[in-house]
């Protein structure tokens, strides 16, 4: 296939004067002349237009599972398209791939969540779930129980239902009102929140926080509790392994709704099927999406438990609520051609006994660098804090920000993509990377400290 030629300036004039990116400074968008654009991908790199190959440790937006350029991926779409290119779900109708789809992930979820319910984003599967769960209660008989407790710096969308559930004190500061009914609780972030403190004890104290709340609260108005595996966008936070446990078994002791977020975690992130797998919990609601169908089409869902499905199943009534492309065909198609992919290449297991551990033995290695503070992965996911003092938490400047930017800036220069929050560098590369490209992340992480350590230093 012929690559296409691209008008470069052209397209940045353009981009200054009509588009507006995802999350991003819109005047310093303006001042830099537009985005970079990024014209084309192939395995675990990016290309921009004006020719550089940049090593992708996002997967892009934690989402490219199998990797760029999947000719079987854009065959799965056409032959759809061909056949039936889209239809709903509103009138007693479902098309084949969306129900093999449905079937599928069922299967890989186990236990009690039989059933999926579609939609497009992590941020409307978000929502479906605080409609669902605020549904359940209230078909139950008990409509006051409509609290819905998560935690300070998750991340749940970018919605007003999905920001006002997230902990993202940055979007909180814009906007509002938000929506009711939405409690935060502490974050187990070890290393910020309890620096040289037992994780095992840090573990179970970050978790009964959401006792305490919930008691706060009143047992009898909490619908749910939600909070992603490992919190990704708020840094790559790995809790330690007695926190997922003790909130299940304080879900369980007050009967409310345990939600599982793995819109980042699910399809092999963290080296099982799904990231409630890994902490061994069973959650009653469970979101997904990127790595669903490793992006290359938008599409989402929600496991239902059984108890939930037949609650549902009770009202006699409809469940008002659903998206316009719930269930997707050509997405659906997308999805199970991915999966089938993610199963013919043992990518789970891969990542579970191959790279993962490869890349924690890479971290490990990085965090004796003097700039790294804590250098922690799990499975394909992991984040690098910058401290300005070795063996301390301490940032520089005193606050956290201008040292991971400037710290990622070097990195994309130097070929890399990561992103920075706050002080830390998080990365969640493809499934597919080889050992050859996780040294390159590492190798390129190490060089980039040691280039920034001036800038880094004049920041006091
Ligand atoms: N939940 C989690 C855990 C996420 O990481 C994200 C996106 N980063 C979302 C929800 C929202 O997904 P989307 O951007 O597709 O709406």
């Amino acid at each position: 296939m012929a690559l296409k030629n691209y008008n470069v300036a052209e397209l940045r004039r353009l981009d200054v004067e009509h588009h507006l990116a995802a999350q991003q400074d819109h005047g310093m968008m303006r001042d830099i002349g537009g985005a970079r654009i990024i014209t084309r991908a192939d395995g675990c790199y990016i290309r921009d237009a004006e020719g550089n190959a940049i090593l992708d440790a996002m997967a892009g937006l934690w989402c490219v599972q199998v990797g760029y350029g999947r000719k079987e991926l854009a065959s799965a779409a056409y032959e759809q398209m061909l056949e039936l290119p889209y239809y709903n779900t509103f009138f007693k109708t479902a098309s084949p791939p969306t129900i093999e789809l449905a079937s599928k992930i069922s299967g890989l979820l186990g236990g009690n969540l039989s059933h999926v319910f579609f939609n497009s984003s992590g941020s409307e599967a978000i929502d479906t779930i605080i409609r669902m769960a605020r549904f359940y209660w209230q078909a139950k008989g008990q409509p006051e129980r409509h609290v819905i407790i998560a935690r300070e710096n998750g991340y749940h969308g970018s919605t007003i239902a999905g920001a006002s559930l997230g902990g993202m004190r940055a979007m909180h500061a814009q906007g509002g009102p938000w929506v009711p009914g939405i409690e935060h609780i502490r974050q187990p972030y070890l290393f910020n929140d309890g620096f040289g403190e037992d994780p095992r004890a840090f573990g179970e104290a970050a978790a009964d926080a959401l006792e305490q709340k919930i008691l706060e609260v009143g047992p009898e108005r909490v619908a749910a509790f939600i909070g992603e595996p490992v919190q990704g966008a708020g840094g790559v936070i790995i809790p330690p392994e007695t926190y997922w446990p003790r909130v299940e078994a304080i879900c369980r002791k007050y009967g409310i709704l345990l939600v599982s977020d793995d819109v980042i975690c699910g399809f092999g992130r963290l080296g099982q099927w799904f990231g409630f797998q890994h902490f061994g919990i069973k959650p009653d609601l469970v979101s997904m999406a990127k790595g669903m169908s490793s992006g290359y089409l938008p599409i989402s869902a929600v496991g239902v438990a059984d108890h939930i499905v037949e609650v549902l199943r009770s009202v006699g009534d409809d469940f008002v609520h659903g998206y316009t492309y719930s269930g997707h065909p050509t997405a659906a198609a997308v999805a199970l051609k991915n999966i089938e992919i993610m199963e013919n290449e043992d990518l789970v297991r891969r990542t579970r006994e191959d790279t993962g551990p490869y890349l924690a033995r890479r971290m490990a290695a990085l965090a004796e660098h003097p700039l790294v503070g804590e250098a922690r992965s799990l499975g394909l996911i992991g984040a690098v804090e910058i401290v300005s003092k070795k063996g301390t938490n301490q940032r520089f400047g005193g606050s956290e920000g201008p040292a991971g930017r400037i710290v990622r800036d070097i990195c994309i220069t130097n070929g890399l993509m990561v992103r920075a929050v706050r002080d830390s560098l998080v990365m969640s590369p493809p499934l597919t990377i080889s050992h050859g490209e996780i040294d390159d992340i590492v190798d390129i992480i190490a060089k980039s400290l040691d280039e920034a350590a001036p800038a880094l230093a004049a920041l006091g």
